[in-house]
Formats: C-alpha cells, structure tokens, sequence
C-alpha cells in the first residue's frame, strides 16, 4: 500500500502539537517539524549548520524558502519509502508551496490530504494567554487551572512564574495576525486543490482527534 502524507496547519493555540505526536503514535507517520528540523541543523557544525546558525541566532531572522526546502529535503530522505509522513511548520507561506509539493515529489509522494485545525482569534489569545511557566525548570502552568495568580512561587523549584513575551495578549495577537495574513492564502490553496479538511479546533483535543481520524478515513 502507497503512504499517505499529511501536511497539518493551523494558528497558535489550536493544539496542532498534541495531534500531531497523536497522529504520529496511531497512523504511524514519521513526524517532520520544519521548526524543529532548523533547529537541529543550526547546531551541527558544518557550514550550512554554521550558516543557519548564525541566521537563527545571531540575526535573529526567519529561515528563507530556500533553507527549509533544504532541510525539508534532508528530513524526508530519511523516511523509509514504506511510512508515511506528517509534514508539520511548512509551508508557512505562499511562496513556499511550490517548494514543498516539489520535496514531496522528487521522492516521489504527494500530498494526500491537509489537515487545518480552524481557530478563531479570541479563542486563541484566551486560550495561549494562559500560558504560564516556571523561569526556573520550565515547568507550564495554565492560569485559572494549575494558578490562580501568576503571583506565586513554582511548586516544584520554587522559581518565579511568568510568561513567554510571545504568550501574553499582545504577543499572541500578532502571532495570529501572521498566521492570518501569511497562512491562510497556503490554506485557500489546497482548498480549492480539494485537499483541505478542515477541523472545528474549538474543542477538546480527543474529539479533535477523533474528527480527523474520520475525515482521513472518508477521504
Ligand atoms: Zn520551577
């Protein structure tokens, strides 16, 4: 049987992290995470690491369309030809379609279906705004469920308690707003590809899962 291969969207706040490792476990996909990917190789010491090193943390700029198609085809070579893939971080952008439907086939795949969990914005920002964590041991917390008041001291270390800059109101806004302005022409496209499944993220993530298990299993 041909592998699918999946590419998961979706705004800050959706829970696109939890479905993906649930997607990973139950459909075994080999999970590829353009972030995390970058990562990785900005710490290896050869010259492009070094490179993408040095524009990760020194210039403090975003990888271009070049770069992650790069690694993206790095990653997807390492995948045995009989598992399927989850694409994850890419493409973030109109420009970079072209470049990720070109990886997927020059190993000759294609994209079985793109999977969109749809957020509204007020429920983004209430949702990640939430979103303490310890500066000492990073453990999270989730005001209003594990806090009452950020004024406390963590309970594991100690520490002080507090939030990322881009986990407050303002910060997740503009995350979204990017999201918005650069994301949603990428979901536009597979829409009218045909390709889309989009799922209602305003719920818990089990019954989100248990939606895109349906919608594939359909599709
Ligand atoms: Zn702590």
């Amino acid at each position: 049987m041909t592998p699918k291969n999946y590419i998961l969207l979706g705004p800050p706040g959706s829970g696109k992290s939890t479905q993906a490792e649930l997607l990973r476990e139950v459909l075994n996909l080999r999970h590829i995470d353009i972030g995390s990917e970058l990562r990785a190789v900005a710490e290896e010491d050869t010259p492009f690491g070094r490179a993408l090193n040095d524009i990760i943390h020194r210039q403090h700029m975003l990888a271009s369309d070049d770069i992650m198609k790069t690694v993206f085809e790095q990653a997807i070579r390492r995948v045995p030809e009989t598992q399927g893939i989850l694409l994850d971080g890419a493409p973030r952008r109109s420009s970079q379609i072209d470049e990720v439907l070109q990886v997927f086939q020059s190993v000759n795949r294609s994209v079985s279906k793109v999977i969109f969990i749809d957020l509204p914005e007020a429920e983004s920002i209430s949702r990640i705004s939430k979103r303490y964590l310890c500066f000492g041991c990073r453990r999270p917390y989730i005001l209003g469920k594990d806090l009452l008041t950020a004024d406390v001291a963590c309970s594991v270390c100690g520490g002080k308690i507090g939030q990322r800059k881009d986990d407050t109101t303002e910060g997740v806004r503009k995350r979204f707003q990017i999201f918005q302005s650069e994301t949603l022409p990428v979901i536009e496209y597979f829409e009218k590809e045909g390709l889309l499944l989009r799922i209602d993220g305003k719920r818990e993530a089990p019954a989100i899962f248990q939606d895109i298990r349906e919608k594939i299993n359909m599709a």
